[in-house]
């Protein structure tokens, strides 16, 4: 797997161009949420945001990628028991289901990630709760990026945040480093123990990425080889965010609605509820 080894601190003007990267595949994402509904294929969710990338003159980071053999599509998208790495193919949405899309884009060099996952029509309860929890974990974990904490503080608070709830979180992938490359360091699990780990430092940017399962954290790798699945065939929601790290708080690089450097603060990393999993003591 091409993953770049050491941290690279970016610039402001870095930032500015992965917010660009971000912004694009915040459209995309949004595009292919908006073709979601019972009936539809996971390949028609792909073109979606496919169409999206080629409006923006941006590249595809997945397609290609390598593994056990070159990654075929744009997103992946995983359906109910399929946590992570999900083709686009034939498969048809149905009512009840959730379906998880991930993306990532590379504009003027710079890499954006994220993923979402939402209900197709009505959901049962506890997949509503599974996809709320594990949205909150990413809000949680994102709090954590700044200045002086540590890479151990964001895992520790993703964790402690779903393991309340009564889920888990996957042990064999990990939000990452991002930046020219979509795989940097550091590594940054969504478990471990606070005040360990790397101290975060203006200029990070990082990929959280909350994988949850409702039930066993076991996963199994399905026959293409890269679909990643809930061994137990229970429920798993995955969302992701591309965070910098700046001496203002958290920048969500991947929002839909994201303001330019100067406002980060004001804006409290874009997202209405995510100041109620601040903590109250600040370092
Ligand atoms: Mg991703
Ligand atoms: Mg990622």
């Amino acid at each position: 797997m091409p993953w770049k080894r050491g941290v690279v601190l970016k610039s402001r003007r870095e930032l500015m161009r992965m917010r660009a990267a971000g912004r694009v595949n915040a459209l995309a994402l949004a595009a292919a949420v908006a073709a979601v509904r019972p009936g539809v294929t996971t390949a028609e969710l792909d073109a979606a945001a496919a169409e999206v990338l080629r409006e923006h003159g941006a590249k595809p980071a997945f397609l290609g990628y390598p593994g056990p053999y070159p990654y075929p599509a744009v997103t992946t998208v995983c359906v109910n028991e399929e946590l992570v790495h999900g083709i686009p193919g034939e498969r048809r949405l149905k009512e009840g289901d959730i379906v998880s899309i991930d993306c990532g884009t590379i504009l003027d060099g710079y890499v954006g990630d994220s993923a979402i996952t939402v209900p197709v029509g009505r959901v049962s309860e506890q997949a509503q709760r599974l996809m709320d929890v594990t949205l909150e974990a990413l809000w949680v974990g994102v709090a954590q990026m700044r200045p002086g904490r540590r890479t151990g503080d964001v895992s520790a608070a993703i964790q402690t945040h779903v393991e309340a709830q009564g889920f888990n979180v996957v042990r064999e992938y990990t939000g990452h480093g991002v930046g020219r490359h979509m795989h940097e360091d550091p590594q940054v699990p969504n478990y471990g123990t606070a005040g360990t780990g790397l101290p975060l430092r203006a200029g990070m940017t990082i990929a959280l990425e909350p994988m949850v399962l409702a039930g066993s954290p076991r996963t199994r790798v399905l026959q293409d080889q890269w679909t990643v699945a809930s061994e137990d065939g229970r429920l798993t929601a995955h969302f992701e965010h591309t965070v910098a790290v700046t001496e203002e708080g958290p920048w969500v690089l991947t929002a839909l609605e994201a303001p330019d450097l100067d406002a980060v603060e004001k804006l409290q990393y874009n997202y209405y509820f995510a100041g109620r999993f601040e903590p109250a003591a600040k370092s």
